[in-house]
């Protein structure tokens, strides 16, 4: 915060959101206008339209918005009522320059003069720290799904088939089909591919075997499994060549 030229920082916890950190600026900006009658004006000039909109929503529950409204609710007893200013990116604001050196100084420093944290930035820092566990276990896996799908945080949206191709797709995802697992029900030894003399897998079938090397270019099949079976296009092509060498009832 620059008032008058001179720059005042704090360092916040580090896992305080961007947009927390424009409202504790916009909190300690009123905290620093006096409550005392006065003829000057005030102006608060912030590029965050969200913190300046929620000191203006009188019905809000977010704790800094509310530590501003009870500071202009002070002032305004002593007749002193503050401008904010909304300017995107600080354009043409002089001390704009300051501020962001000061603010790089102040997170790269160890010390942390506000260790409070909003229950929002805690639950986004959880959310985030609980992703990025679940996402190490899902690289250690060597599953058929973790090779077609790299992210946990990957969503593939099947609104374009029918109900029966999304559960074939599903399945294909899996690795896990009619044809290549059904050994595991009845009994039987598990299937070879009779020209490659391999399993069979979902992965041979698509990518691999030559007994469909024509079939696979007429379809415009891709040569990685995670290509055909995580892009909605690749799908479809995925579909009719199942079709064409006739196992799709199968999978
Ligand atoms: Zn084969």
């Amino acid at each position: 915060m620059v008032v008058d030229g001179v720059v005042h920082s704090w360092a916040l916890n580090p896992i305080t959101s961007v947009y927390t950190a424009e409202q504790f600026a916009l909190w300690k900006a009123l905290v620093h206008i006096p409550v005392e009658p006065t003829n000057k004006t005030y102006l608060i000039v912030s590029d965050s339209l969200n913190a300046i909109n929620a000191v203006k929503d009188i019905y809000t529950r977010d704790p800094l918005a509310r530590l501003c409204q009870g500071c202009l609710v002070d002032l305004s007893e002593h007749n002193v009522r503050p401008v904010f200013v909304w300017v995107p990116g600080h354009s043409g604001i002089n001390g704009n320059e300051m501020v962001d050196r000061a603010a790089k100084i102040a997170i790269t420093g160890p010390r942390i003069d506000e260790e409070h944290v909003k229950m929002t930035d805690v639950q986004c820092h959880l959310k985030q720290k609980i992703i990025e566990i679940w996402q190490g276990k899902w690289e250690r896996q060597s599953t058929s799904l973790s090779h077609v799908k790299l992210s946990v945080k990957e969503k593939l949206y099947l609104k374009d088939f029918r109900r029966d191709e999304q559960i074939k797709i599903h399945r294909l995802r899996l690795g896990h089909t009619n044809v290549t697992h059904q050994y595991l029900l009845t009994g039987d030894p598990r299937p070879r591919c009779n020209t490659c003399n391999v399993d069979l897998s979902v992965k041979h079938v698509i990518c691999d075997c030559v007994k469909y090397v024509n079939q696979r270019d007429r379809f415009n099949l891709k040569e990685d499994v995670r290509s055909n079976l995580n892009e909605i296009p690749n799908l479809k092509n995925v579909l009719k060549f199942l079709k064409a060498i006739g196992i799709y009832s199968n999978v």
